[in-house]
């Protein structure tokens, strides 16, 4: 088993530990590639400390709008802007063995409910305070205006995770978005190729500011980039040509092994055995 996570482009490294935590879910005997990642993201989202699942930032109105996503050798299965529910990547897994691929909004949160997953405790006291912080600043109509600047100020975080094991390579990733962001606003994290890509050269997991990853096909370049120049420089590349101003990290994992690469800092934590 290969398989590397993080916490989220901007999370510090004193959180490896709590990476690691969830990384060792992933690694019980017999799990394939699939069952490890959706194992390692559930715990991290149960994990109040990072942004998804329960710790999830605050929508602008104070709701919690949360995106996930999970790719096999074999589909794909994403939920967004689900809502109410403790573990979005179970909700996509369901998705994943479904007829379709993404699933948005009450569709989502519906099903969520139906199979168990409800939670109303998603928000935890520290996203609330960080929610009057972001009022306070956005405040009038008049600073609403400048929404843009505050929205290029914005801080993200995402869970994620990649692995490869017996021949197969899979992705999974969770987040609640970015801060600033209003009801509605979906990122990269539920986009194939923006936010996640498995395909011949390995899995790709990205976190960071989702609107530039989505319109640069971060995930895609990245797994193209590692079939020309292998794993580690490929990844190097997609980071090094990201503009600088906008947060970037990336984890990926082939038969070869696992590997990140990041403009900020980020968690994370690996096995190879
Ligand atoms: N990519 C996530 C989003 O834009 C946030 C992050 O990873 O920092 O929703």
């Amino acid at each position: 088993m290969i398989l590397i996570a993080h916490g989220g482009v901007g999370s510090p490294r004193e959180r490896d530990e709590q990476v690691m935590k969830a990384v060792e879910k992933g690694y019980e005997e017999g799990m394939s590639a699939l069952e490890a990642v959706i194992a390692v993201v559930e715990e991290l989202e149960n994990d109040p400390t990072f942004n998804a699942g329960r710790g999830s930032r605050l929508r602008l109105d104070g709701s919690v709008q949360m995106d996930a996503a999970v790719q096999s050798e074999h589909n794909i299965g994403s939920v967004a802007a689900i809502e109410e529910v403790k573990n979005p990547i179970r909700i996509a897994e369901i998705v994943h063995d479904s007829p379709y691929l993404l699933l948005v909004g009450d569709s989502a949160t519906k099903l969520g409910k139906k199979r168990g997953f409800e939670s109303k405790d998603l928000k935890t006291e520290d996203r609330i305070d960080e929610l009057e912080e972001m009022r306070e600043k956005l405040g009038t109509e008049e600073k609403l205006k400048d929404y843009k600047k505050f929205y290029d100020e914005m801080q993200g975080g995402t869970v994620g995770c990649v692995a490869y094991e017996d021949g197969e390579a899979a992705a999974a990733v969770s987040t609640g978005g970015t801060s600033y962001s209003i009801r509605g606003r979906v990122g990269d994290s539920p986009l194939i190729g923006s936010g996640f890509y498995v395909g011949e050269h390995g899995a790709v997991v990205a976190t960071g500011k989702g609107e530039e990853i989505t319109k640069r096909l971060s995930s895609k370049r990245c797994h193209d980039m590692i079939g020309e120049y292998g794993l580690e420089r490929g990844c190097e590349i997609v980071v090094e040509e990201f503009p600088e101003e906008h947060t970037l990290g990336l984890i990926a994992a082939n038969k070869e092994g696992c590997v990140s690469a990041d403009n900020r800092q980020m968690a994370r934590a690996s096995i190879e055995e």
